[in-house]
Protein backbone atom coordinates (compact mmCIF):
# COMPACT_ATOMS: atom_id res chain seq x y z
CA UNK A 1 0.00 0.00 0.00
CA UNK A 2 1.22 3.33 -0.82
CA UNK A 3 0.09 6.75 -0.65
CA UNK A 4 -0.81 8.86 -3.61
CA UNK A 5 -0.48 12.23 -4.21
CA UNK A 6 -3.76 13.15 -2.27
CA UNK A 7 -2.34 11.04 0.39
CA UNK A 8 -5.11 8.17 0.09
CA UNK A 9 -3.41 4.65 0.83
CA UNK A 10 -3.76 2.63 -2.44
CA UNK A 11 -2.53 -0.83 -3.32
CA UNK A 12 0.60 -0.36 -5.78
CA UNK A 13 1.64 -3.59 -7.68
CA UNK A 14 5.88 -3.63 -7.93
CA UNK A 15 6.23 -3.73 -11.24
CA UNK A 16 9.76 -5.30 -10.42
CA UNK A 17 9.02 -8.30 -8.43
CA UNK A 18 5.52 -8.79 -9.83
CA UNK A 19 5.20 -12.21 -11.03
CA UNK A 20 2.04 -12.48 -12.75
CA UNK A 21 0.12 -14.79 -10.82
CA UNK A 22 -2.89 -12.28 -10.52
CA UNK A 23 -3.59 -13.46 -6.84
CA UNK A 24 -3.98 -9.12 -6.14
CA UNK A 25 -6.73 -9.15 -8.83
CA UNK A 26 -8.48 -12.45 -7.92
CA UNK A 27 -8.87 -11.12 -3.84
CA UNK A 28 -9.34 -7.94 -4.92
CA UNK A 29 -13.11 -7.14 -3.31
CA UNK A 30 -13.41 -4.68 -5.59
CA UNK A 31 -13.20 -6.50 -8.97
CA UNK A 32 -14.79 -9.69 -7.64
CA UNK A 33 -17.69 -8.34 -5.01
CA UNK A 34 -19.32 -11.15 -3.60
CA UNK A 35 -22.92 -10.36 -1.91
CA UNK A 36 -23.86 -13.10 -0.19
CA UNK A 37 -25.83 -11.56 2.61
CA UNK A 38 -29.47 -10.63 2.87
CA UNK A 39 -30.80 -7.78 0.38
CA UNK A 40 -33.99 -6.89 2.97
CA UNK A 41 -32.61 -7.08 6.21
CA UNK A 42 -33.81 -6.86 9.52
CA UNK A 43 -33.52 -3.00 10.89
CA UNK A 44 -33.82 -1.68 14.40
CA UNK A 45 -33.05 1.54 16.24
CA UNK A 46 -30.94 0.61 19.19
CA UNK A 47 -30.26 2.93 22.14
CA UNK A 48 -27.35 1.37 24.84
CA UNK A 49 -27.05 2.71 27.60
CA UNK A 50 -26.44 6.68 28.34
CA UNK A 51 -23.45 5.83 29.62
CA UNK A 52 -22.39 4.11 26.57
CA UNK A 53 -24.34 6.35 24.23
CA UNK A 54 -22.03 9.38 25.82
CA UNK A 55 -18.82 7.98 24.72
CA UNK A 56 -20.57 6.57 21.15
CA UNK A 57 -20.98 8.60 17.85
CA UNK A 58 -24.47 7.24 17.78
CA UNK A 59 -26.21 5.06 19.81
CA UNK A 60 -23.10 2.58 20.94
CA UNK A 61 -24.29 -0.56 19.00
CA UNK A 62 -20.57 -0.81 18.56
CA UNK A 63 -19.69 -1.34 21.86
CA UNK A 64 -22.45 -3.86 22.79
CA UNK A 65 -21.11 -5.93 20.63
CA UNK A 66 -17.56 -5.38 21.35
CA UNK A 67 -18.23 -5.66 25.19
CA UNK A 68 -20.19 -9.40 24.17
CA UNK A 69 -17.23 -10.73 22.66
CA UNK A 70 -14.53 -9.40 25.06
CA UNK A 71 -16.81 -11.11 27.62
CA UNK A 72 -16.34 -14.28 25.84
CA UNK A 73 -12.68 -14.10 25.90
CA UNK A 74 -12.36 -13.04 22.08
CA UNK A 75 -10.85 -10.19 20.32
CA UNK A 76 -11.97 -7.04 19.19
CA UNK A 77 -10.67 -5.51 15.93
CA UNK A 78 -11.59 -1.96 15.09
CA UNK A 79 -9.96 2.39 14.71
CA UNK A 80 -8.31 3.95 17.33
CA UNK A 81 -5.32 6.71 17.13
CA UNK A 82 -2.25 5.73 17.82
CA UNK A 83 0.83 7.74 17.31
CA UNK A 84 0.17 11.44 16.57
CA UNK A 85 -3.43 11.45 15.58
CA UNK A 86 -2.52 8.25 12.92
CA UNK A 87 -5.62 6.47 12.67
CA UNK A 88 -4.65 2.51 12.21
CA UNK A 89 -7.18 -0.49 12.86
CA UNK A 90 -5.81 -2.58 16.16
CA UNK A 91 -6.60 -5.41 17.98
CA UNK A 92 -8.01 -5.59 21.57
CA UNK A 93 -8.88 -8.18 24.15
CA UNK A 94 -9.37 -6.27 27.06
CA UNK A 95 -12.21 -3.73 27.71
CA UNK A 96 -10.60 -1.54 29.54
CA UNK A 97 -9.12 -0.57 25.83
CA UNK A 98 -12.27 -0.18 24.22
CA UNK A 99 -12.87 3.42 24.60
CA UNK A 100 -9.82 4.21 21.93
CA UNK A 101 -11.50 2.24 19.26
CA UNK A 102 -15.10 4.37 20.45
CA UNK A 103 -16.08 6.90 18.33
CA UNK A 104 -15.79 7.93 14.65
CA UNK A 105 -12.57 9.02 13.02
CA UNK A 106 -13.39 10.46 10.27
CA UNK A 107 -10.67 9.53 8.03
CA UNK A 108 -9.31 6.32 6.46
CA UNK A 109 -8.38 3.79 9.13
CA UNK A 110 -4.79 2.51 7.82
CA UNK A 111 -4.84 -1.38 8.11
CA UNK A 112 -1.29 -2.59 7.79
CA UNK A 113 -1.12 -6.33 8.82
CA UNK A 114 -4.21 -6.50 10.67
CA UNK A 115 -5.75 -8.80 8.22
CA UNK A 116 -2.59 -11.56 9.07
CA UNK A 117 -3.17 -11.22 12.53
CA UNK A 118 -6.65 -11.69 12.40
CA UNK A 119 -6.56 -14.50 10.51
CA UNK A 120 -3.71 -16.02 13.25
CA UNK A 121 -6.15 -15.75 15.66
CA UNK A 122 -9.00 -17.18 14.03
CA UNK A 123 -6.48 -20.59 12.85
CA UNK A 124 -5.61 -20.84 16.50
CA UNK A 125 -9.32 -20.97 17.26
CA UNK A 126 -10.27 -17.53 19.02
CA UNK A 127 -13.16 -15.33 18.19
CA UNK A 128 -12.73 -11.89 16.49
CA UNK A 129 -15.19 -9.14 15.99
CA UNK A 130 -14.16 -6.76 12.54
CA UNK A 131 -15.72 -3.30 12.85
CA UNK A 132 -14.48 -0.88 9.45
CA UNK A 133 -16.15 0.48 6.46
CA UNK A 134 -17.63 -1.87 4.38
CA UNK A 135 -14.98 -1.94 2.02
CA UNK A 136 -12.85 -3.09 4.76
CA UNK A 137 -14.58 -5.65 5.88
CA UNK A 138 -14.95 -6.57 1.77
CA UNK A 139 -11.51 -6.89 2.31
CA UNK A 140 -11.00 -8.70 5.19
CA UNK A 141 -13.13 -11.41 3.76
CA UNK A 142 -11.51 -11.44 0.69
CA UNK A 143 -7.81 -12.27 1.91
CA UNK A 144 -9.51 -14.67 4.40
CA UNK A 145 -10.53 -16.68 1.60
CA UNK A 146 -13.31 -18.60 3.39
CA UNK A 147 -15.70 -18.69 6.44
CA UNK A 148 -14.53 -18.57 9.51
CA UNK A 149 -17.18 -19.34 12.25
CA UNK A 150 -15.21 -17.40 14.80
CA UNK A 151 -15.50 -14.40 13.04
CA UNK A 152 -17.68 -11.98 13.38
CA UNK A 153 -18.33 -8.70 11.35
CA UNK A 154 -19.76 -5.20 11.81
CA UNK A 155 -19.49 -2.86 9.06
CA UNK A 156 -20.27 1.49 9.53
CA UNK A 157 -22.97 3.26 7.25
CA UNK A 158 -20.40 5.19 5.83
CA UNK A 159 -20.43 8.13 3.69
CA UNK A 160 -16.91 8.30 2.87
CA UNK A 161 -12.99 9.03 4.44
CA UNK A 162 -11.04 11.90 3.99
CA UNK A 163 -7.32 11.07 3.58
CA UNK A 164 -4.94 11.08 7.24
CA UNK A 165 -2.88 13.90 5.44
CA UNK A 166 -6.08 16.25 5.16
CA UNK A 167 -6.92 15.62 8.88
CA UNK A 168 -3.41 15.95 10.18
CA UNK A 169 -3.55 19.73 8.23
CA UNK A 170 -6.49 20.68 9.85
CA UNK A 171 -5.63 19.65 13.13
CA UNK A 172 -1.96 21.30 13.11
CA UNK A 173 -3.53 24.48 11.67
CA UNK A 174 -6.21 24.74 14.50
CA UNK A 175 -4.78 23.33 17.14
CA UNK A 176 -1.02 22.03 16.71
CA UNK A 177 -0.97 18.28 16.98
CA UNK A 178 1.48 18.38 19.53
CA UNK A 179 -0.90 20.61 21.66
CA UNK A 180 -3.78 17.72 21.50
CA UNK A 181 -4.60 15.24 24.21
CA UNK A 182 -7.45 13.88 21.98
CA UNK A 183 -9.59 14.80 19.58
CA UNK A 184 -13.48 13.47 19.38
CA UNK A 185 -15.74 14.19 15.96
CA UNK A 186 -19.07 13.09 18.26
CA UNK A 187 -19.35 14.86 21.19
CA UNK A 188 -22.76 14.53 23.01
CA UNK A 189 -22.32 17.62 25.64
CA UNK A 190 -24.64 19.42 23.92
CA UNK A 191 -26.56 16.35 22.79
CA UNK A 192 -26.88 14.24 19.94
CA UNK A 193 -28.70 16.58 17.82
CA UNK A 194 -26.25 19.09 18.38
CA UNK A 195 -23.55 17.94 15.83
CA UNK A 196 -20.44 19.03 17.84
CA UNK A 197 -16.64 17.98 17.85
CA UNK A 198 -14.46 18.64 20.85
CA UNK A 199 -10.25 19.38 20.80
CA UNK A 200 -8.96 17.88 24.56
CA UNK A 201 -5.67 20.19 24.76
CA UNK A 202 -3.15 18.87 27.30
CA UNK A 203 -2.82 22.11 29.07
CA UNK A 204 -6.79 20.92 30.21
CA UNK A 205 -9.25 23.13 27.80
CA UNK A 206 -11.44 22.10 25.79
CA UNK A 207 -12.16 23.55 22.59
CA UNK A 208 -16.04 22.24 21.18
CA UNK A 209 -17.20 23.46 17.96
CA UNK A 210 -20.41 23.19 15.55
CA UNK A 211 -19.80 20.87 12.39
CA UNK A 212 -22.26 23.00 10.57
CA UNK A 213 -19.28 25.49 10.82
CA UNK A 214 -16.28 23.36 10.78
CA UNK A 215 -13.56 23.35 7.58
CA UNK A 216 -13.08 19.39 8.08
CA UNK A 217 -16.76 18.19 8.54
CA UNK A 218 -17.59 20.71 5.71
CA UNK A 219 -14.82 19.30 3.13
CA UNK A 220 -15.94 16.00 4.12
CA UNK A 221 -20.00 16.09 3.66
CA UNK A 222 -19.70 18.10 0.92
CA UNK A 223 -16.90 15.52 -1.22
CA UNK A 224 -14.41 17.55 -1.73
CA UNK A 225 -12.06 14.88 0.04
CA UNK A 226 -13.52 12.04 -1.01
CA UNK A 227 -11.96 9.88 -3.20
CA UNK A 228 -13.60 8.62 -6.57
CA UNK A 229 -13.84 5.00 -5.25
CA UNK A 230 -16.32 6.38 -2.00
CA UNK A 231 -18.36 8.21 -5.08
CA UNK A 232 -19.28 4.71 -6.74
CA UNK A 233 -18.89 2.25 -3.75
CA UNK A 234 -19.82 -1.36 -4.33
CA UNK A 235 -20.19 -2.06 -1.02
CA UNK A 236 -22.78 0.93 0.91
CA UNK A 237 -26.27 -0.65 -0.48
CA UNK A 238 -27.86 -3.91 0.45
CA UNK A 239 -26.86 -6.58 0.77
CA UNK A 240 -24.38 -5.29 2.97
CA UNK A 241 -20.69 -7.30 3.45
CA UNK A 242 -20.88 -7.49 7.19
CA UNK A 243 -22.97 -9.78 9.29
CA UNK A 244 -23.85 -6.50 10.82
CA UNK A 245 -24.48 -2.88 9.77
CA UNK A 246 -24.40 -0.09 11.94
CA UNK A 247 -24.58 3.62 11.70
CA UNK A 248 -26.88 6.48 12.88
CA UNK A 249 -30.80 6.35 12.74
CA UNK A 250 -30.93 10.14 11.52
CA UNK A 251 -34.42 10.88 10.97
CA UNK A 252 -36.06 8.34 13.17
CA UNK A 253 -38.36 11.17 14.67
CA UNK A 254 -39.99 11.47 11.78
CA UNK A 255 -40.86 7.54 12.73
CA UNK A 256 -41.05 7.74 16.18
CA UNK A 257 -40.57 10.50 18.55
CA UNK A 258 -39.94 8.14 20.94
CA UNK A 259 -37.07 6.57 19.57
CA UNK A 260 -34.74 9.73 19.43
CA UNK A 261 -33.75 11.09 23.14
CA UNK A 262 -31.08 13.33 22.07
CA UNK A 263 -28.53 10.84 23.49
CA UNK A 264 -27.94 9.17 19.87
CA UNK A 265 -29.39 6.51 18.30
CA UNK A 266 -27.86 3.47 16.25
CA UNK A 267 -29.69 2.05 12.82
CA UNK A 268 -29.07 -1.48 12.97
CA UNK A 269 -29.07 -4.48 9.99
CA UNK A 270 -29.01 -8.07 10.41
CA UNK A 271 -27.64 -8.87 7.44
CA UNK A 272 -27.53 -12.79 7.68
CA UNK A 273 -27.54 -15.53 10.91
CA UNK A 274 -24.80 -15.31 12.45
CA UNK A 275 -25.65 -11.62 12.87
CA UNK A 276 -28.73 -12.65 14.13
CA UNK A 277 -27.25 -14.72 17.06
CA UNK A 278 -25.23 -11.88 17.72
CA UNK A 279 -27.69 -9.28 17.83
CA UNK A 280 -30.42 -11.37 19.52
CA UNK A 281 -27.82 -11.74 22.59
CA UNK A 282 -26.69 -8.25 22.56
CA UNK A 283 -30.54 -6.89 22.82
CA UNK A 284 -30.77 -8.80 26.13
CA UNK A 285 -28.40 -5.99 27.54
CA UNK A 286 -29.96 -2.81 25.64
CA UNK A 287 -31.81 -0.23 26.49
CA UNK A 288 -33.65 -0.04 23.92
CA UNK A 289 -34.59 -2.15 20.47
CA UNK A 290 -37.24 -1.46 18.09
CA UNK A 291 -38.12 -2.70 14.79
CA UNK A 292 -38.31 -0.06 11.71
CA UNK A 293 -38.85 -0.61 8.17
CA UNK A 294 -35.36 -1.14 6.41
CA UNK A 295 -37.49 1.19 3.86
CA UNK A 296 -37.35 3.81 6.20
CA UNK A 297 -33.75 3.85 6.81
CA UNK A 298 -32.38 4.10 3.34
CA UNK A 299 -34.67 6.81 2.97
CA UNK A 300 -32.67 9.06 5.41
CA UNK A 301 -28.86 7.51 5.03
CA UNK A 302 -26.13 6.75 2.63
CA UNK A 303 -27.96 3.16 1.27
CA UNK A 304 -26.94 3.55 -2.55
CA UNK A 305 -23.67 2.55 -4.20
CA UNK A 306 -23.93 6.19 -5.86
CA UNK A 307 -23.17 9.72 -4.33
CA UNK A 308 -22.29 13.11 -5.70
CA UNK A 309 -18.83 13.94 -5.60
CA UNK A 310 -18.01 17.83 -7.03
CA UNK A 311 -15.22 17.13 -8.83
CA UNK A 312 -14.05 20.63 -9.90
CA UNK A 313 -14.06 22.06 -6.70
CA UNK A 314 -12.07 18.79 -5.01
CA UNK A 315 -9.48 19.75 -8.03
CA UNK A 316 -9.20 23.20 -6.81
CA UNK A 317 -9.15 21.96 -3.10
CA UNK A 318 -6.02 19.32 -3.27
CA UNK A 319 -4.08 22.51 -5.37
CA UNK A 320 -5.24 24.77 -2.72
CA UNK A 321 -4.26 23.38 0.03
CA UNK A 322 -0.87 23.25 -1.46
CA UNK A 323 0.14 26.67 -0.57
CA UNK A 324 -2.66 28.39 1.93
CA UNK A 325 -4.50 27.99 4.96
CA UNK A 326 -7.13 24.92 5.16
CA UNK A 327 -9.90 27.32 5.75
CA UNK A 328 -9.35 29.23 3.07
CA UNK A 329 -9.19 25.93 0.46
CA UNK A 330 -12.77 25.31 1.93
CA UNK A 331 -13.79 28.31 1.60
CA UNK A 332 -12.90 28.94 -1.96
CA UNK A 333 -13.48 25.40 -3.17
CA UNK A 334 -17.12 24.70 -1.68
CA UNK A 335 -18.04 28.52 -2.52
CA UNK A 336 -16.47 28.31 -6.42
CA UNK A 337 -14.54 31.72 -4.51
CA UNK A 338 -11.30 33.08 -6.53
CA UNK A 339 -8.54 36.12 -5.75
CA UNK A 340 -9.05 37.02 -9.53
CA UNK A 341 -11.91 36.53 -11.35
CA UNK A 342 -11.24 36.83 -15.83
CA UNK A 343 -14.07 38.78 -17.91
CA UNK A 344 -14.90 39.74 -21.66
CA UNK A 345 -16.57 43.29 -22.43
CA UNK A 346 -18.81 41.76 -24.44
CA UNK A 347 -20.22 45.17 -25.86
CA UNK A 348 -16.51 45.94 -27.10
CA UNK A 349 -14.89 45.36 -30.25
CA UNK A 350 -13.26 41.88 -29.51
CA UNK A 351 -9.07 42.16 -29.44
CA UNK A 352 -8.80 39.17 -27.48
CA UNK A 353 -6.68 41.09 -24.95
CA UNK A 354 -10.08 42.88 -23.92
CA UNK A 355 -9.92 41.43 -20.74
CA UNK A 356 -10.86 43.33 -17.40
CA UNK A 357 -8.96 41.07 -14.54
CA UNK A 358 -11.32 42.35 -11.15
CA UNK A 359 -9.91 41.38 -7.63
CA UNK A 360 -12.82 39.92 -5.47
CA UNK A 361 -14.33 42.55 -2.94
CA UNK A 362 -14.98 39.52 -0.81
CA UNK A 363 -12.02 37.73 -0.52
C1 LIG B 1 -15.51 7.62 7.75
C2 LIG B 1 -16.86 7.35 8.35
C3 LIG B 1 -18.01 7.76 7.69
C4 LIG B 1 -19.28 7.50 8.24
N1 LIG B 1 -20.41 7.88 7.55
C5 LIG B 1 -21.63 7.61 8.08
C6 LIG B 1 -22.82 7.98 7.38
O1 LIG B 1 -22.79 8.57 6.30
N2 LIG B 1 -24.02 7.64 7.95
C7 LIG B 1 -24.10 6.98 9.16
O2 LIG B 1 -25.20 6.71 9.61
N3 LIG B 1 -22.98 6.63 9.83
C8 LIG B 1 -21.76 6.92 9.32
N4 LIG B 1 -20.63 6.53 10.01
C9 LIG B 1 -20.79 5.68 11.22
C10 LIG B 1 -21.09 6.46 12.48
O3 LIG B 1 -20.37 7.66 12.52
C11 LIG B 1 -20.72 5.64 13.73
O4 LIG B 1 -19.37 5.27 13.66
C12 LIG B 1 -21.47 4.37 13.84
O5 LIG B 1 -22.83 4.68 13.91
C13 LIG B 1 -21.07 3.57 15.09
O6 LIG B 1 -21.40 4.30 16.22
P1 LIG B 1 -21.58 3.62 17.64
O7 LIG B 1 -22.30 4.60 18.51
O8 LIG B 1 -22.16 2.26 17.51
O9 LIG B 1 -20.16 3.36 18.19
P2 LIG B 1 -18.83 4.17 18.26
O10 LIG B 1 -18.14 3.79 19.47
O11 LIG B 1 -18.97 5.59 17.99
O12 LIG B 1 -18.14 3.49 16.99
C14 LIG B 1 -16.85 3.40 16.75
C15 LIG B 1 -16.68 2.36 15.69
O13 LIG B 1 -16.34 2.98 14.48
C16 LIG B 1 -15.13 2.41 14.01
N5 LIG B 1 -14.37 3.46 13.36
C17 LIG B 1 -14.11 4.70 13.82
N6 LIG B 1 -13.39 5.39 12.93
C18 LIG B 1 -13.21 4.58 11.87
C19 LIG B 1 -12.52 4.71 10.64
N7 LIG B 1 -11.89 5.83 10.31
N8 LIG B 1 -12.51 3.66 9.77
C20 LIG B 1 -13.13 2.50 10.11
N9 LIG B 1 -13.79 2.31 11.27
C21 LIG B 1 -13.83 3.34 12.14
C22 LIG B 1 -14.43 1.90 15.26
O14 LIG B 1 -13.57 0.85 14.94
C23 LIG B 1 -15.60 1.41 16.06
O15 LIG B 1 -15.96 0.15 15.59
C24 LIG B 1 -19.37 6.81 9.49
C25 LIG B 1 -18.21 6.42 10.16
C26 LIG B 1 -16.96 6.68 9.61
C27 LIG B 1 -15.72 6.24 10.36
Amino acid sequence: MQFNERGYSNPVIDTDKCIGCTKCAKICPVINTKYENSPEPECYAVMASDEIRTNSSSGGMFTLAAENILDKGGYVCGAAYTDNFKVEHIIISDKSELQRMRGSKYTQSLLGNIFKDIKSLLDDGKTVLFSGCPCQVAGLQSFLGKNYDDLYTLDLVCHGAPPQTVLYKYLDEYYGRDNLADFRFRTKEFGYNSFHQTAYLKNGEKVSGNICFDPYEKAMHSGLTLMDVCADCMFASAPRQGDISIGDFWGISNYDQALNDNLGTSVVLINNQKGKQLFDEISQNTKLVSEVPFSFACANNRFGRKMDIPVRGRRWFYEMIKGNSFEKSVYYSVNRHFDIGIIGLWYGRNYAVWLLILRCIRC
